[in-house]
Protein backbone atom coordinates (compact mmCIF):
# COMPACT_ATOMS: atom_id res chain seq x y z
CA UNK A 1 0.00 0.00 0.00
CA UNK A 2 1.66 2.86 -1.09
CA UNK A 3 -1.05 5.29 0.41
CA UNK A 4 -0.24 7.34 3.14
CA UNK A 5 -3.48 7.89 4.44
CA UNK A 6 -4.36 4.25 4.02
CA UNK A 7 -1.71 3.89 6.02
CA UNK A 8 -2.20 5.87 8.52
CA UNK A 9 -6.02 4.29 8.58
CA UNK A 10 -4.23 0.67 8.61
CA UNK A 11 -2.39 1.16 11.76
CA UNK A 12 0.90 1.24 9.68
CA UNK A 13 2.41 4.42 10.56
CA UNK A 14 1.22 6.72 13.25
CA UNK A 15 -1.22 9.27 13.30
CA UNK A 16 -2.36 11.79 16.02
CA UNK A 17 -6.24 10.45 15.75
CA UNK A 18 -8.98 12.69 17.02
CA UNK A 19 -12.30 11.28 16.35
CA UNK A 20 -12.75 7.43 14.79
CA UNK A 21 -16.49 6.07 13.18
CA UNK A 22 -16.71 3.39 11.25
CA UNK A 23 -16.23 5.13 7.62
CA UNK A 24 -14.10 8.23 8.57
CA UNK A 25 -10.89 8.86 10.82
CA UNK A 26 -9.86 12.80 11.81
CA UNK A 27 -5.70 13.37 12.51
CA UNK A 28 -3.55 15.98 13.04
CA UNK A 29 -1.92 17.64 10.03
CA UNK A 30 1.57 16.86 10.69
CA UNK A 31 2.63 20.44 9.40
CA UNK A 32 -0.21 22.30 10.77
CA UNK A 33 -1.55 26.10 9.49
CA UNK A 34 -2.44 26.38 13.41
CA UNK A 35 -2.55 24.52 16.79
CA UNK A 36 -5.13 21.78 16.03
CA UNK A 37 -5.40 21.75 12.75
CA UNK A 38 -7.45 18.71 11.46
CA UNK A 39 -7.57 16.57 8.62
CA UNK A 40 -10.77 14.20 8.35
CA UNK A 41 -10.35 11.66 5.82
CA UNK A 42 -12.96 8.92 4.47
CA UNK A 43 -11.15 5.36 5.28
CA UNK A 44 -11.75 4.08 1.76
CA UNK A 45 -8.71 5.30 -0.63
CA UNK A 46 -10.85 7.64 -3.17
CA UNK A 47 -8.57 10.29 -4.91
CA UNK A 48 -11.44 12.77 -5.14
CA UNK A 49 -14.58 13.63 -3.56
CA UNK A 50 -16.54 12.66 -6.15
CA UNK A 51 -15.24 9.15 -6.17
CA UNK A 52 -16.93 8.56 -2.47
CA UNK A 53 -20.30 7.22 -2.26
CA UNK A 54 -22.72 10.01 -1.59
CA UNK A 55 -23.01 8.28 2.20
CA UNK A 56 -19.36 8.93 2.93
CA UNK A 57 -18.92 12.34 1.73
CA UNK A 58 -22.13 13.02 4.33
CA UNK A 59 -20.11 11.22 7.35
CA UNK A 60 -17.15 13.56 6.34
CA UNK A 61 -18.60 16.31 7.05
CA UNK A 62 -20.79 15.39 9.87
CA UNK A 63 -17.04 14.11 11.76
CA UNK A 64 -15.61 17.83 9.95
CA UNK A 65 -18.51 19.97 11.93
CA UNK A 66 -17.59 17.61 15.12
CA UNK A 67 -14.09 18.92 14.93
CA UNK A 68 -14.88 22.34 14.29
CA UNK A 69 -17.35 22.51 17.17
CA UNK A 70 -14.53 20.90 19.43
CA UNK A 71 -12.09 22.87 17.92
CA UNK A 72 -13.55 26.39 19.33
CA UNK A 73 -14.55 25.18 22.49
CA UNK A 74 -11.40 23.78 23.32
CA UNK A 75 -8.96 26.16 21.89
CA UNK A 76 -10.98 29.19 21.80
CA UNK A 77 -11.25 29.13 18.15
CA UNK A 78 -13.30 31.98 16.61
CA UNK A 79 -14.28 29.75 13.71
CA UNK A 80 -12.70 27.32 11.05
CA UNK A 81 -12.07 27.53 7.72
CA UNK A 82 -12.66 24.19 6.01
CA UNK A 83 -11.32 23.23 2.87
CA UNK A 84 -10.67 20.13 0.25
CA UNK A 85 -7.77 20.76 -2.52
CA UNK A 86 -9.71 18.39 -4.72
CA UNK A 87 -7.12 17.23 -7.42
CA UNK A 88 -3.98 16.92 -8.04
CA UNK A 89 -3.79 20.28 -10.16
CA UNK A 90 -5.25 21.90 -7.38
CA UNK A 91 -2.76 21.65 -4.88
CA UNK A 92 -3.70 18.29 -3.89
CA UNK A 93 -0.14 16.49 -2.44
CA UNK A 94 -1.73 13.19 -0.92
CA UNK A 95 -4.14 11.76 -2.84
CA UNK A 96 -6.46 10.89 -0.65
CA UNK A 97 -9.64 12.69 -0.01
CA UNK A 98 -8.84 14.95 2.98
CA UNK A 99 -10.92 17.67 4.89
CA UNK A 100 -8.43 20.02 6.51
CA UNK A 101 -10.60 22.06 9.34
CA UNK A 102 -8.34 24.67 10.39
CA UNK A 103 -9.07 26.95 13.82
CA UNK A 104 -9.28 30.39 13.29
CA UNK A 105 -8.28 33.45 15.70
CA UNK A 106 -8.64 37.26 15.65
CA UNK A 107 -5.53 38.35 13.64
CA UNK A 108 -4.29 34.98 12.65
CA UNK A 109 -3.34 37.19 9.23
CA UNK A 110 -4.69 33.84 7.14
CA UNK A 111 -7.58 35.43 4.65
CA UNK A 112 -10.72 33.94 3.51
CA UNK A 113 -10.97 31.24 0.91
CA UNK A 114 -11.16 33.88 -1.83
CA UNK A 115 -7.97 35.54 -1.38
CA UNK A 116 -7.08 32.44 -3.18
CA UNK A 117 -7.87 33.49 -6.87
CA UNK A 118 -7.19 36.90 -6.46
CA UNK A 119 -6.62 37.31 -10.37
CA UNK A 120 -10.01 35.73 -11.73
CA UNK A 121 -12.13 38.74 -13.88
CA UNK A 122 -15.25 38.21 -12.53
CA UNK A 123 -17.45 40.56 -14.71
CA UNK A 124 -16.41 38.33 -18.08
CA UNK A 125 -19.26 35.81 -18.00
CA UNK A 126 -22.85 36.81 -17.20
CA UNK A 127 -24.09 34.65 -14.20
CA UNK A 128 -27.55 33.20 -16.15
CA UNK A 129 -25.75 31.63 -18.71
CA UNK A 130 -22.93 30.02 -16.31
CA UNK A 131 -25.67 28.56 -14.08
CA UNK A 132 -28.02 27.49 -17.32
CA UNK A 133 -25.04 25.43 -18.20
CA UNK A 134 -24.85 24.14 -14.59
CA UNK A 135 -28.88 23.62 -14.25
CA UNK A 136 -28.54 20.95 -17.08
CA UNK A 137 -25.57 18.93 -15.99
CA UNK A 138 -27.73 18.77 -12.75
CA UNK A 139 -30.94 18.00 -13.99
CA UNK A 140 -30.51 14.57 -13.58
CA UNK A 141 -29.50 13.98 -10.38
CA UNK A 142 -32.31 12.94 -8.11
CA UNK A 143 -31.45 15.35 -5.43
CA UNK A 144 -31.65 18.56 -7.28
P1 LIG B 1 -3.00 18.77 0.60
O1 LIG B 1 -1.97 19.74 0.14
O2 LIG B 1 -4.38 19.34 0.65
O3 LIG B 1 -2.93 17.46 -0.19
O4 LIG B 1 -2.65 18.45 2.10
C1 LIG B 1 -1.94 17.32 2.51
C2 LIG B 1 -1.68 17.50 3.98
O5 LIG B 1 -1.30 16.25 4.53
C3 LIG B 1 -0.57 18.50 4.29
O6 LIG B 1 -1.11 19.57 5.07
C4 LIG B 1 0.44 17.66 5.06
O7 LIG B 1 1.03 18.37 6.11
C5 LIG B 1 -0.41 16.51 5.57
N1 LIG B 1 0.31 15.27 5.81
C6 LIG B 1 1.16 14.63 4.98
N2 LIG B 1 1.60 13.48 5.54
C7 LIG B 1 0.99 13.38 6.76
C8 LIG B 1 1.04 12.43 7.82
N3 LIG B 1 1.80 11.33 7.76
N4 LIG B 1 0.28 12.68 8.93
C9 LIG B 1 -0.47 13.77 9.00
N5 LIG B 1 -0.56 14.72 8.04
C10 LIG B 1 0.16 14.53 6.93
ZN1 LIG C 1 -5.50 6.07 0.44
Amino acid sequence: MDCIFCRIVAGEIPGEVVAETDEILAFLDVMPLADGHVLVIPKMHARIVEDLPERTSGALMQVASRVSAALCREFGAAGTTMGINNGAETGQTVPHVHLHVVPRFPGDGAGSLHSAFPGFAKDANPLPGIAERLRQQLSDWAGA
